[in-house]
């Protein structure tokens, strides 16, 4: 997916002016185009050269410019916050979309209810509740939840109170009970996902959690998370130690090769003598407690060398430790959760995680507008056209029959506007008639709407595939995905997504020019709709199920050179390699859907005569990907420091592999923004 890095293009500045957060509705300019003119040339940096670091020379003036737009003169809208330390300037573009959803949510959320519709007051009352329950938070407690609900009913939390028996403590029960609340990826992975051979219904997948999962969380994190729960300074010294240990032996179980006979579907009631160690009935009776297990129903299980493992490192290991392990896991999650800051803002965004589907649908109502959905619809169409193209060129010199299977894979890519479709409202309203939220109980809603997710997820799996429609999404729902405004391509359903949210400003708006559409919008859909030819892709045929031709294709020559190429040029370390071939396969699908309509080639944007047509689409596209540079302070290897260099690796890597892009710009051979070979796949 693309990930936090869709940047800054154009007009965000004058349009944020005209959104603040006074909510008022506003109308688009109608000098939309002188806008994005001014806008464009004042985030660049003309003292470098493009053929040195077109980054630098497209963004190099971004920031500044961010922080003009976001001085406090413009006081409004930070007077609920906290002192203005240049903090409140987003990361990157698609941090400005979001802040900008969140805002038009709040001013939502903030109105007496004027729908008429019973559908949507019953759900917007249920999103004031939440909102207003974020609101009355003085201060933020982590601890409330461990009050709420402890690991079992017999015993208390370790840390929390006197109420600790150790005898009682089962560490499977307890990960079922908060697996139920939404925890995963903790000592083991649960999910619900497609079935890989028959996409249309659902099925339990058990696997060792991520690698990146089981990383330890460090001795301070873990002190800092224990000092926030009201712990001493000593206790929480020790217990980091301790937690500390654990993890390390923990992550070490990732070394564990799976056997030969990898992934394994089994009954419930078989997975029980198979396995006795992991107790998983122990632990899907907390997960389903309304419902009688059904011993015969299937899951599929991975990394049994793990799990054999891991039950023995349990049985070694002290009670109280894997309990704490369990509950900083659990206290790390919620944080995510939870609103960072008591603001209004944060807890918009915090309504977002909670509720996704009611937020998606109420983003929806806010942003949608069909002349929007009609032009971006056509736009995918055009790149799926020159895709088509591009195939039937056949580069790779594929056999017919494999040819075709990618030519049915590619028209069976389509694109869905929004999470949530309008026609499933009523399903939405069933979702939510059942949830008991309350004005004043943050906690207790939080914990509520975790576990309807959860609960909803693994009814999918009894659910015959005949009621899921093609593009069912909503087993998303649990993951972060759901919240935010980025674009994603979901592998089983062969669907490019796009967030009512990421259409407006400074990303799209319905009249910005068709060269600004393709270099913006167009390289975002084209870079999604290539995931579905990525090396992970590839593996998912036009029905979307785990049975694409990737070891043919894999065989071929030709491929497996542009794959290596791919490879060498990954020395960076910045990007996977799926990412990397999505980015060089978009621009070119939107280049050249661009240049092959039938435009006037020498014109140029009066505005900017300057440029030329083509100079123009790069810088568009670069500033796409425009982002703060973070204020270096202690720890300062920071997220934010990798997604700025992320962000500039891509435009340039990008760019050094296109042809074209030197060609215009005048690059000879041994400038910097020339790969000394260029990587092409398709
Ligand atoms: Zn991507």
């Amino acid at each position: 997916m693309l990930k936090l890095s869709l940047v800054a293009l154009l007009i965000f500045s004058l349009a944020w002016r005209l959104t603040p957060t006074a909510c008022r509705q506003t109308n688009a300019s109608p000098n939309i185009q002188q806008i994005i003119a001014k806008q464009l040339q004042s985030y660049m940096d003309l003292k470098t050269h493009p053929c040195e670091n077109f980054y630098q020379y497209a963004c190099g003036n971004w920031q500044i410019q961010q922080q003009e737009q976001h001085s406090p003169r413009d006081g409004q809208w930070v007077k609920d916050r906290a002192p203005f330390h240049g903090q409140l300037i987003p990361s990157d573009t698609l941090g400005l979309i979001d802040q900008s959803v969140n805002r038009k949510l709040e001013c939502v959320l903030r109105r007496k209810n004027e729908s008429s519709s019973e559908l949507d007051s019953t759900i917007l009352e249920q999103m004031r509740r939440y909102y207003r329950s974020c609101k009355r938070l003085r201060p933020y407690n982590l601890k409330k939840y461990l009050l709420i609900l402890p690991p079992s009913n017999g015993t208390q939390w370790p840390s929390v109170g006197r109420g600790w028996r150790p005898e009682r403590f089962d560490w499977i029960l307890t990960l079922g009970r908060l697996r139920l609340h939404g925890l995963n990826g903790v000592l083991v992975r649960e999910d619900v996902l497609p079935r890989w051979d028959d996409s249309r219904t659902y099925c339990i997948y058990v696997n060792k959690p991520s690698r990146q999962e089981t990383l330890p969380m460090g001795e301070g994190a873990v002190i800092e998370l224990l000092l926030d729960i009201g712990q001493t300074k000593r206790t929480a010294n020790a217990l980091s130690r301790l937690v500390n240990d654990f993890e390390q032996k923990l992550h070490r179980l990732q070394e564990l090769e799976d056997d030969e006979l990898g992934a394994r579907e089994m009954q419930l009631g078989y997975l029980e003598t198979y396995l006795p160690q992991l107790r998983w009935l122990s632990f899907m009776r907390q997960v389903r407690t309304d419902f009688e297990l059904d011993l015969h129903s299937t899951l599929i299980i991975e990394n049994i060398p793990y799990l054999r493992a891991l039950s023995d490192l349990m049985d070694s290991e002290e009670p109280e430790t894997v309990c704490s392990y369990i509950m900083l896991k659990w206290l790390t999650f919620l944080k995510q959760q939870g609103p960072a800051d008591i603001s209004r803002s944060e807890c918009v965004a915090s309504l977002r995680r909670a509720m996704p589907l009611a937020s998606s649908w109420l983003v929806g109502q806010q942003f949608s507008h069909p002349d929007s959905e009609s032009n971006v619809r056509s736009l995918f169409q055009r790149l799926k056209a020159r895709f088509t193209q591009i195939l039937a060129e056949n580069r790779l010199r594929l056999s017919s029959p494999l040819l075709l299977i990618l030519q049915q894979k590619l028209r069976a890519v389509h694109l869905q506007l929004g999470f949530f479709q309008p026609d499933k409202a009523e399903n939405l309203q069933q979702y939510h008639v059942h949830i008991d939220l309350s004005g004043h109980s943050f906690y207790g809603n939080q914990l509520v709407l975790l576990r309807k997710r959860v609960e909803a997820n693994h009814n999918l799996v009894f659910m015959s595939s005949t009621n899921s429609s093609d593009s069912n999404v909503s087993y998303l729902a649990e993951s972060w995905q759901a919240s935010n405004s980025s674009p994603l391509y979901v592998r089983p359903r062969n669907l490019v997504l796009v967030p009512h949210g990421l259409l407006q400003l400074p990303i799209w708006h319905r009249n910005i020019s068709d060269l600004q559409q393709h270099a913006v919008i167009g390289f975002a859909l084209a870079h999604e709709l290539a995931h579905g030819f990525d090396i992970t892709g590839i593996d998912y045929d036009a029905l979307g199920n785990i049975m694409g031709p990737i070891e043919e294709i894999g065989a071929n020559m030709h491929f497996r050179q542009g794959f290596n190429c791919l490879q060498q040029q990954m020395g960076t370390g910045s990007n996977w390699i799926d990412e990397k071939l999505a980015d060089f396969v978009a621009l070119r699908l939107s280049y050249e859907s661009f240049f092959g309509l039938r435009v006037d080639k020498k014109r140029r944007d009066p505005l900017m005569p300057q440029f030329s047509q083509r100079q123009l689409f790069f810088i568009s596209f670069a500033q796409f990907f425009c982002s703060r540079t973070p204020v270096l302070s202690q720890g300062s290897q920071s997220e934010a420091h990798l997604k700025h260099a992320v962000n500039e690796l891509r435009v340039i890597k990008t760019l050094e592999n296109f042809q074209e892009f030197s060609a215009e710009f005048g690059c000879d051979k041994k400038s910097k923004m020339q790969a000394s070979h260029r990587c092409r796949l398709w």
